[in-house]
């Protein structure tokens, strides 16, 4: 108010920043940087540390998960707690224990955090497009880091021609179909039973085992598909991976979508280039494809401020929001299934030490 008591207009009307919210400030304008690269190539550092944090997670779960198998192998080791983190590279099992939890009423005791992260993965994938693969997946980080080096060795990574693209690109599609038609014509006593087996009881066991001690076989065909990484970006997530494939079809009824504005847009042509999902951004309004993986890789590229963004329902999304909502859903879920007892499985050690003896029994139900 004036001294007149009529209220002064002219005075800034911003509302005060409390202090105590700066650091909050100073890490979403940290993450909404973009880290430049080869040629046009620009990410968000969001993605990066999302990406960073995960791996870590990852190698601590590996590293816990080798120190278990371990200890169960020998009889006079005390075992440590299984990382049920595991359970995340078990995406059959978990979706195996999505029907099972729908048909029985209650969730598995055996692998209860493989359905919990597909669940998580889900809602990432209708609230965030596919982002589990561009900011979660071990795989996705790999497969961005061998394109990055097929960049600086030819400068430039290939295409296959379209149709061979359009071809293989359905293939994960058929893997999906593959496991999905086998799970739902199982009746819901066989799907338990084949769950509680003792099979899949070891299944992460054997997982590891098959990576920890890999044939020569298994070794060539990583090195294959790591080649065709180096060579095609995005080789397994874009031609080969099932679970990919899922989310994507979740994804694409998700409110959150690129959005490119032709008043800014120059058509420079850079959000194509970038693109690990070649989609024909700089000829689209909206991207609502469903192999768009929110890695904003395109809206970090453009040289137009305000040319191209994310948004959610919408209204724009800043990268450091985006990383926020995600790291947010992965932890409410990951709490949530603590809190309610459903992330631990039952397996006593002395089961497991049981099963280590009869390892080579177990071949996969047919
Ligand atoms: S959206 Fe940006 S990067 Fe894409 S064509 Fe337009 S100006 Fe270029
Ligand atoms: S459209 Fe943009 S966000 Fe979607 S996959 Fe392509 S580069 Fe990533």
């Amino acid at each position: 108010m004036s001294e007149t008591g009529v209220a002064d207009r002219s005075r800034s009307t911003t509302p005060a920043r409390l202090p105590a919210l700066e650091p909050l400030r100073a890490t979403a304008a940290l993450l909404d940087r973009r880290i430049p690269e080869h040629g046009v190539f620009r990410e968000f550092v969001a993605r990066r540390a999302v990406q960073g944090f995960f791996a870590l997670v990852c190698l601590v779960i590996g590293f816990q998960f080798a120190r278990f198998v371990d200890a169960i192998s020998r009889p006079d080791v005390p075992v440590p707690v299984r990382p049920p983190g595991a359970e995340a590279f078990l995406p059959i099992s978990g979706l195996m224990g999505l029907f099972d939890w729908v048909y029985q009423g209650a969730i598995n005791v055996i692998h209860p955090a493989a359905t919990i992260l597909l669940l998580i993965f889900l809602a990432m994938a209708f609230l965030l497009r596919k982002a589990f693969c561009s900011w979660v997946c071990p795989v996705g980080l790999i497969s961005d880091e061998l394109a990055r080096l097929g960049r600086f060795v030819f400068g430039r990574t290939f295409r296959p021609w379209w149709p061979i693209d359009f071809v293989l690109r359905g293939l994960k599609y058929l893997l999906l179909f593959f496991f999905v038609q086998a799970i739902v014509r199982m009746t819901p006593d066989a799907l338990s039973a084949w769950i509680y087996g003792n099979y899949n009881r070891v299944t992460d066991i054997k997982m590891y085992l098959f990576f920890a001690d890999l044939s020569w076989l298994a070794a060539t065909v990583l090195a294959a598909l790591a080649l065709g990484s180096v060579l095609i970006r995005g080789f397994w997530c874009r031609y080969l991976c099932p679970y990919g494939a899922l989310l994507g079809l979740f994804s694409w009824i998700s409110p959150t979508r690129i959005h490119r504005h032709d008043d800014a847009c120059t058509q420079c042509g850079y959000c194509d280039r970038v693109c690990p999902s070649r989609l024909p951004v700089s000829r689209k309004a909206v991207i609502r494809s469903v192999e768009c993986t929110g890695c904003l890789d395109c809206v970090a590229s453009c040289p137009h401020p305000g040319a191209l963004d994310v948004r959610f329902a919408g209204r724009p999304l800043r990268p450091a929001v985006f990383a926020a909502v995600l790291m947010a859903l992965f932890l409410v879920g990951w709490s949530g299934a603590r809190v309610f007892n459903v992330w631990h499985n039952e397996i006593p050690a002395a089961e497991y030490r049981w099963h280590m003896q009869r390892l080579d029994e177990y071949a996969h139900p047919r």
